[in-house]
């Protein structure tokens, strides 16, 4: 039977709605405006893409966009003192500094002056170790965006058994924590795992974080899983003219969807969650910053 599709556009569409609900209430109750700032530093192409759709959603959710353009030659103290600077200002209620950050710069050392409250990206040491100890933190994006398509797929995830791929700072180890947060049995996988097909096929659900263009065959797949395709990988595609290319996820998505119960496309699936949940924690950060309830459904 084939695997329902999990519509990560749609959820996230839906997701972004709840957030400029609660904003307009916000603005309409107490007059506040969140605000999001996003500092790019250097010219990479995919990053100004990211940037500039961030930005976009920001104000179509009725929210403030700062955006900070750095040249890629700036020093990492000029860095600092932006952040800093951010760090300070009431209007600013979270901060994203685009990542990679050019070489001569130390990204973690950029990462933890960032604001803890503030730090939308959920990457500061200090929400690390909340998120590993059960503590209320800022929870990084792309694994929150899974959790809410596995709880809106399954309501409780309790004992089920987990496995993510990938031990990554940015996707696998925090999402293992929320898995594990949701009282999953969980294993993290990575390149050094034994028996990897054996591994995958005891999971109820898969979380994909790998980087490797359909890595994942569907008979590594238990009958009846949920998928979690968290990979965003370009590859050639001939069948589509010379030179173009298509998006895969780390799961071959046709033979998996025969056997899985449920399975995220790539793209449209966890991709648009990714900044759904980057608006939300910014709404959070505001109602932490201001004392006031937090929106429901929408944090960890
Ligand atoms: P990283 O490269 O940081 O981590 C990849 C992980 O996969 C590592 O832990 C690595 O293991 C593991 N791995 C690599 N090869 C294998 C293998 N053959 N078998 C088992 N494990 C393997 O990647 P990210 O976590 O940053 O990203 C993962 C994917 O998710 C990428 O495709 C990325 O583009 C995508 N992504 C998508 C986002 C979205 O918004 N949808 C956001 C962020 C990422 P080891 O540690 O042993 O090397």
């Amino acid at each position: 039977m084939a695997a329902q599709v999990i519509d990560g556009k749609e959820f996230a569409a839906e997701v972004r709605g709840r957030v400029a609900e609660h904003v307009a209430r916000l603005k309409d109750e107490h007059g506040i405006t969140p605000g999001l700032a996003v500092v790019l530093v250097g010219e990479d192409p995919a990053s100004q893409v990211y940037v500039r759709s961030k930005g976009k959603q920001t104000v179509e959710a009725g929210m403030e966009s700062f955006e900070h353009k750095l040249d890629a030659s700036v020093s990492q103290d000029e860095l600092l003192a932006v952040v800093q600077q951010l760090n300070a200002d009431p209007k600013v209620h979270g901060i994203l500094v685009q990542l990679p950050l050019p070489a001569h710069m130390n990204e973690d050392l950029v990462i933890n002056a960032i604001a803890p409250e503030k730090d939308v990206d959920g990457f500061h040491i200090s929400n690390v170790g909340r998120l590993g100890t059960g503590q209320k933190s800022m929870v990084p994006c792309t694994p929150l965006g899974c959790l809410m398509l596995l709880r809106a797929q399954h309501g409780s995830l309790s004992g089920m058994n987990a496995v993510v791929l990938g031990r990554s700072n940015i996707v696998g180890k925090p999402m293992a924590q929320l898995l594990l947060g949701d009282s999953c049995t969980v294993t993290i996988a990575h390149s050094r795992t034994r028996d990897l097909p054996e591994v995958v096929r005891r999971a109820d659900i898969v979380v994909a974080a790998v980087g490797r263009p359909e890595m994942v065959p569907g008979d590594w797949i238990k009958p009846g899983a949920t998928v979690i395709d968290v990979g965003i990988n370009r590859i050639d595609a001939p069948e589509k003219g010379e030179g173009k290319t298509r998006l895969v996820g780390d799961v071959d998505y046709a033979s998996a969807a025969e056997v899985a119960g449920a399975i995220t496309p790539v793209p449209g699936g966890v991709g648009p969650m990714t900044i759904a949940c980057l608006l939300a924690n910014t709404l959070t950060a505001c109602c932490r910053a201001r004392n006031l309830p937090e929106p429901e459904g929408l944090t960890a």
